[in-house]
């Protein structure tokens, strides 16, 4: 079953018809400044699982050097996807309808923290990204 997201003034809207994967909560700098939040909240998914259903040209891009992008509406504010040189393959939670049937498994980029924001829930917590795990790929930060 298809999760459809829309940002706040409800110009951009996408669905994801396949699995969410990875779920985490990002407290590095990049996110934290792109949210204006504490820290953000993505799953992962596959590229060909995605679909802007309607407002894409409302939809505003930033890139960094690497090729990691942000996808936002450039109305509302709104931050939507993340993506890998063009190719979206991840969406903020806090952006879906309903259940995504995923909950964010850890804290990553601990070590960048906000220092006025203490974390009071029981997830695991890495500096970075760990590197053992398929967390490695399709984020990012
Ligand atoms: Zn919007
Ligand atoms: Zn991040």
């Amino acid at each position: 079953m298809a999760v459809e997201g829309a940002c706040l003034c409800g110009r951009v809207r996408f669905e994801i018809t396949g699995p969410l994967l990875n779920a985490d909560h990002c407290h590095c700098s990049q996110c934290r400044r792109q949210h204006g939040a504490a820290f953000s909240t993505y799953a992962d998914c596959r590229p060909e699982d995605f679909k802007w259903i309607s407002g894409e040209d409302h939809v505003k891009r930033y890139e960094t050097l690497s090729g990691a992008g942000w996808c936002f509406c450039k109305e509302c504010g709104s931050t939507l996807a993340g993506s890998d040189k063009g190719e979206i393959n991840s969406v903020t939670l806090g952006t879906l309808a309903g259940d995504p049937g995923i909950k964010p498994e850890s804290h990553i980029f601990v070590g960048s923290k906000a220092q006025w924001y203490d974390i009071a829930d029981d997830l695991p917590q890495f500096e970075e990204r760990p590197r053992d795990s398929s967390k490695a790929r399709g984020k990012n930060c």
